[in-house]
Order: structure tokens, then sequence, then C-alpha cells
């Protein structure tokens, strides 16, 4: 089996690809009320040329892969594509990243084609200020979402909360207490200075440290190791079954073991989520590049990682792409 470290000893066996750049939801941090342009349908890659890219990634060493977006369930025929890279030999992990309102409706065929992990991004538990936050979001779908991916398997829940300051930090001790009674993976993400301007200020951010303060003022928390941790850093309150995941995008712990590539929705290939600098696969495929033309595109994207970003909490990083674009 083949492995490809980049200039930093970095494995890279990790591919993140953002099947759309549109969004069923408008959440205030991420996007602007009235959206972001989206990409022209035609310069969306094609389910066949992510498959092809992937196949490419996997003869590197690619193993695992993330479907993300924008929203990745409002994109048609998603199990079709999970399920034509799972057929991939070599693919060891299938997962996705998801507001969850389309989760009831999908999971199931999602689970049959291959899926087998779901994160589910939750950033309030209180449905008014859900529906602040999303401009819109119904709570309850997302909460039959979760209920029908326990359901079928898709465990553990992780779900993803960014704690912003003075908006939903008042939640943070109650989402870490649902630990206490369920086996779910509770991950806190830094508010990044990147998407929407409307909210974003120095003031605002709160980091992994402040964030682990508060939750030990809950109950004591002690270090877990586990298993696939990625970029979370994993503690746990004394026999509780489920966990608390920090993940520090700005105070770092995160570079040092980056693990990925991501592919954008319109097929740029991106080393680093806090770099501008991308490579054009859609244009060479699109152009009749040979598959080896297109291996030495993956081979340059891992050549060129980046050892770490300069982002920090101090500046907005106006030069950059919204999550949604990049794929979150
Ligand atoms: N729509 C899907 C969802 O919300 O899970 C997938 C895409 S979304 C861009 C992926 C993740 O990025 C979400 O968990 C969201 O909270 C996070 N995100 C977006 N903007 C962010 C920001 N400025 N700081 C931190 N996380 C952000
Ligand atoms: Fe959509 Fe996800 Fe961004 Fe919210 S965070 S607007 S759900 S892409």
């Amino acid at each position: 089996m083949s492995l490809i470290k980049d200039k930093y000893e970095r494995v890279i066996d990790y591919m993140r690809i953002s099947i759309t750049d549109r969004c069923n939801l408008r959440c205030v941090y991420c996007m602007p009320a009235d959206g972001i342009k989206p990409v022209d349908f035609r310069n969306i890659l094609s389910y066949e040329e992510i498959v092809r890219i992937v196949k490419t990634g996997v003869k590197l060493g690619v193993r695992k892969v993330r479907i993300t977006g924008g929203e990745p369930l409002i994109r048609k025929n998603l199990p079709y594509l999970i399920k034509e890279i799972n057929n991939i030999d070599g693919i060891e992990d299938i997962s996705i990243t998801t507001n969850g309102l389309l989760l009831k409706q999908y999971v199931r065929q999602l689970v049959d084609a291959g899926l087998k992990r779901v994160n589910i991004s939750l950033d309030s538990l209180r449905p008014e200020r859900y529906s602040e936050i999303t401009r819109g979001g119904d709570i309850k779908k997302v909460f039959e979402g979760i209920q029908e991916a326990e359901a079928v398997g898709l465990t553990p829940i992780k779900i993803n909360m960014v704690p912003i300051r003075g908006f939903n930090d008042d939640e943070i001790e109650e989402f870490a207490k649902i630990t206490m009674k369920t086996a779910y993976h509770i991950r806190f993400i830094e508010f990044m200075p990147i998407g929407s301007r409307e909210i974003w200020s120095r003031e605002k951010y709160i980091s992994s440290e402040e964030l682990r303060q508060r939750v030990s003022e809950v109950a004591p928390l002690m270090p877990l190791k586990i298993r696939r941790s990625g970029p979370a850093r994993y503690y746990g309150f004394e026999n509780a079954p489920g966990c608390i995941g920090f993940i520090s995008p700005i105070t770092h712990h995160f570079c040092n073991t980056c693990n990925r590539l991501r592919l954008t929705s319109d097929g740029k290939l991106r080393p680093c989520l806090f770099s501008e600098t991308e490579i054009d696969l859609k244009s060479a495929l699109r152009n009749g590049a040979s598959d080896e033309e297109v291996e030495r595109l993956l081979r340059l994207a891992v050549e060129i990682k980046p050892e770490g970003h300069s982002i920090n909490h101090e500046k907005s990083f106006d030069h950059l792409k919204p999550m949604s674009k990049i794929g979150g």
C-alpha cells in the first residue's frame, strides 16, 4: 500500500471534498443573509470527476474521504457518489459533515451506500436561537436527523459547535453535559475569522483553552486518547459515556498533525484551509489530462502543503473564501 508524506513528515491520507457551495441555511457567521453567489453548475465537478480524483488520491495513499459543502445533502444523488467512492479499493472510511436538516430523509440510503460516520453542526440547543443563528433553520429537523443517524448505527454521533461570545457561549456547559448522558462526541470549534463579516470580532472569539477551562468548571475533565481523533483533542467527565473535543484552528495544535488535502466544489485542490494557493484540477481534467498528469498535480499539492498558517484572532482575513466555498 502506498503512503505519501509531505515535506514535514506528515502522512497525507485524507481528502475533504466539497460537493457544493450552496446551502439550505444561512448561518450568520458563515454566510451573508442573501447568500453568496454560487458557482455555476457547469463549473461544479461532476461525480465522475470526483471519483477519478479520489482514485488517483488512493494511488498516492488517500484512505479516508469526508464529503462536505455548502450543505452536501442538498446535492442530488449523494448516495450514488458515496457508493462509487466506497467501491474504490483502498478507501477505508467515508464520512460527511452536515447541518442535519435533511439527515432523517437520506441517512439510511447513505449508510446503505457505505457512509461510515457523520458530523452534525449544531450551534444552539434552543429552537428560537437556532433559528436566529441559521436564519430560519428548524431545530426539530436536526434532532430528528440525529435520532435517525443513531437508529441506523452511525455512532458515535459527533456534534460540532462553534461558540461565539455573547451569542451562544452561555450554552457551552449545557452542550458539555450532553456527554454525561449520551455517548455523543461534543466538539467545540474555535470561531475563525473567515466567512460572514457581520459577526466576527476579536472579542467574540473564544480560545480552546478558555473553553476547556469553562467546561472543567462543570466537573473535572480528564484527557482521553481516541483513535482517529483528527484535529480534535478529547476530554471526558468521569464515568461519562460521551466525550468532549476541542478543535483549535486558531491556537494551532492543528497544523502539525494535518493529514489532509481539500477539494473545492469547483475542482480546486487546496493544500491548506488558510492559504489561497489552489491547484486547478478541474481545468486539467476538462482539458484531457492523463491519469499521470492528475497524479502529478496531486503530488504537487502535497509537496507545497505549508507547515502551518499565520491566521490568528487579531484580525479578519478578508482575502479568505468563506467555509461554504472551501468546504468546512
Ligand atoms: N453545511 C455543513 C455544516 O454546516 O455542517 C457543512 C459545511 S460547514 C461550512 C462546515 C463547518 O464549518 C460547520 O460546522 C460550521 O460551523 C463551520 N464553520 C463555518 N464558518 C466558520 C467559522 N467562521 N469559524 C468556525 N467554524 C466555521
Ligand atoms: Fe450552510 Fe454549513 Fe455555512 Fe451553516 S455553516 S451556512 S449550514 S454551509
